[in-house]
């Protein structure tokens, strides 16, 4: 049997990147997407692969067109895909009084709209599948609500819902639905931010988070490897993940 195939988006940084190193030593075929490409073929390299084993796509999963064109070019290099991780995200650190309109439609439009087009785009190519499985990245914000993070926490509470409805629609077809909750892994996330609030600067923001995010990127995806394996519909990852199941 051929390797299964694996597409990643946000591939090129942090957990998206170790589940790309990840999925490799388990021998998938690789499909990675990120807004940044220098970022994913430089992981290309990396790992020694060359087209026919990774393809990388330069990839704003808040464009539903790219998105299908992407997905098109999976299925005409690979033949099909197995598992979809809709992993891509971006934070914005503001009061809801300084966020203008436009910071919060691209926070909704990249966390939200980019795991709604990655579903939608992806669902009937899974259905070939034998093994098939979705996965979308929310975010321990998608559970519980904190100052500074209202579009953010928008954005994935709204993963949530959308991913825990999806997956009572499709799971009776064999299709497993997994959404990810991570809380504190160490990655660029908050280097990579908006920060808007006066009373907060940048450094203090990556020192508080990098004191919050003991769990590495690795750990992270092997938390999420092991919950697909076990066809875990929730996967609680990081510092939190206890007290975040007393949530859930
Ligand atoms: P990261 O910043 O290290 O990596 C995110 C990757 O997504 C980057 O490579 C970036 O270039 C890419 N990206 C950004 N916008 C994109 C777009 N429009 N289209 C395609 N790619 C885009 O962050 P991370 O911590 O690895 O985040 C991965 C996911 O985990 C995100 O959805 C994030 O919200 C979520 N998350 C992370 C944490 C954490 O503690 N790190 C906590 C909760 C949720």
């Amino acid at each position: 049997m051929s390797n299964p195939i694996i597409a990643i988006t946000g591939a090129g940084s942090g957990i998206g990147r170790a589940l790309a190193q990840l999925a490799n030593r388990r021998g998938y075929r690789l499909a990675l997407a990120d807004i940044n490409l220098a970022a994913i073929e430089a992981l290309r390299l990396e790992l020694g692969l060359d087209a026919t084993h990774c393809l990388t796509n330069e990839l704003d999963v808040s464009d539903f067109e790219a998105v299908n064109a992407w997905r098109d070019q999976i299925l005409s290099v690979f033949g099909g895909v197995d598992i979809v991780i809709n992993n891509a995200g971006i934070a914005l650190i503001a009061n809801a009084e300084v966020q203008s309109n436009a910071d919060i439609e691209r926070i909704m439009d990249v966390n939200f709209w980019g795991v709604v087009y990655g579903s939608k785009a992806f669902l009937p190519l899974l259905r070939q599948s034998k093994d098939p499985h979705l996965v979308n990245v929310s975010s321990i914000f998608g559970i519980m609500a904190v100052p500074s993070q209202s579009a953010y926490n928008a954005s994935k509470f709204a993963v949530r819902g959308y991913t825990e409805a999806l997956r009572q629609e499709v799971e009776e077809d064999g299709i497993h639905v997994c959404c990810v909750h991570p809380g504190g892994i160490k990655t660029n996330i908050v280097q990579s931010a908006t920060i808007l609030n006066t009373d907060r600067n940048r450094e203090q923001a990556i020192a508080d988070f990098d004191t919050m995010a003991p769990t590495t990127p690795a750990q992270a995806a092997e938390t999420i490897f092991r919950a697909i394996d076990r066809r875990q519909n929730r996967c609680l990852i990081g510092r939190d993940a206890k007290w975040m199941s007393l949530l859930t």
